[in-house]
């Protein structure tokens, strides 16, 4: 007969912070937390928030496409041996369930939805916009790109190093407290900076990620791509990111490394408009991490190119 708690634990699986086992608590021992993250943003939370306490590894490798990720049979192996799975949530890692099922029978692993309790858009407005039915996940997964979503990410992070470590919460809790003010100065900067711009779009040849930014700063937002990135090129967006460049004269057009970088440059021949990087956190090259990259300063580099090609003071 399984007990009260496994039950319960079972019923709301997935919608809540995802341990059905007493949390192994680190204390008394020298060994670092070993946490696995998914993807780029949550792998530089996480060695932000755990400095020298922490191990953090990323499961997926730099290059990959984060939304057309298929889990291997040996990520599951590699991801239960760590104290730690950070994963954003069930619409950005649609797998994260195999692992929570295989790591909730076998060890004493602690998997955690960072997006748990995040700002959320709902994808209907790009499928409205396209004339298609409804997607099939329901929100935008990019919530990082919301510099407040961010924060509450640092937050739960925090919060699972301290369950299984508490002798140092407070070293985790300084850590996460910095990081936020980081973040909280960044996002003053864009507010700031992105506010006098001559114009107030962000023309994008890559997929539907920028959603998010674009939303908090004001922004108009049109990309060449949903965010499945699989799927083809919405003609409708190619037509109307060319229109609008024509029409505004810009300069410059978005595109970003892994999503059809061709199709940008298309637009741009077509147009006359020149190229500039837009980075949405999860792509992330062995490059950027050899020149050891971070998400503020990816996001910096961001911020210069959106000034940039918005034409701001
Ligand atoms: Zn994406």
């Amino acid at each position: 007969m399984p007990s009260k708690k496994v039950l319960v634990c079972f019923l709301l699986l997935p919608l809540i912070i995802l341990s059905c086992q007493p949390a192994k608590d680190n204390s008394g021992t020298n060994h670092k937390l070993k946490v696995i993250a998914t993807i780029f943003p949550l792998y530089d939370f996480a060695r932000i928030v755990g400095g020298e306490k922490v191990s953090v590894t990323m499961l997926l490798p730099p290059g990959t496409d984060a939304h057309s990720y298929e889990l291997r049979p040996d990520d599951i192996i590699k991801v239960s041996k760590n104290n730690i799975f950070l994963f954003i949530n069930f619409e950005m890692e649609q797998w994260a369930y195999k692992i929570i099922n295989v790591a909730k029978e076998n060890t004493n692993m602690l998997a955690v939805e960072t997006g748990q309790g995040a700002f959320l858009l709902p994808l209907t407005d790009i499928d409205k916009q396209n004339g298609q039915e409804e997607h099939a996940s329901k929100f935008d997964p990019h919530i990082w790109l919301d510099f407040d979503n961010a924060q509450r990410m640092i937050d739960k992070i925090a919060a699972s190093f301290i369950r299984k470590d508490s002798k140092n919460s407070d070293y985790y809790l300084k850590n996460a407290r910095e990081y936020k003010l980081k973040l909280r100065a960044l996002d003053k900067r864009y507010h700031k900076e992105l506010n006098k711009c001559q114009t107030k779009v962000i023309l994008h040849a890559g997929h539907w990620a920028f959603a998010y930014l674009a939303k908090k700063y004001n922004l108009k937002y049109i990309a060449a791509y949903s965010t499945s990135a699989e799927a083809e090129p919405l003609p409708q967006n190619i037509f109307t990111l060319v229109k609008e460049i024509k029409k505004l004269k810009l300069p410059y057009i978005y595109y970003e490394d892994f999503i059809a970088p061709r199709l940008a440059q298309t637009i741009a021949q077509e147009t006359g408009a020149k190229l500039l990087k837009l980075n949405n956190g999860h792509d992330i090259s062995k490059d950027d991490i050899k020149k050891g990259a971070t998400f503020i300063s990816l996001m910096e580099e961001n911020l210069v190119n959106l000034k940039k090609g918005m034409l701001c003071p």
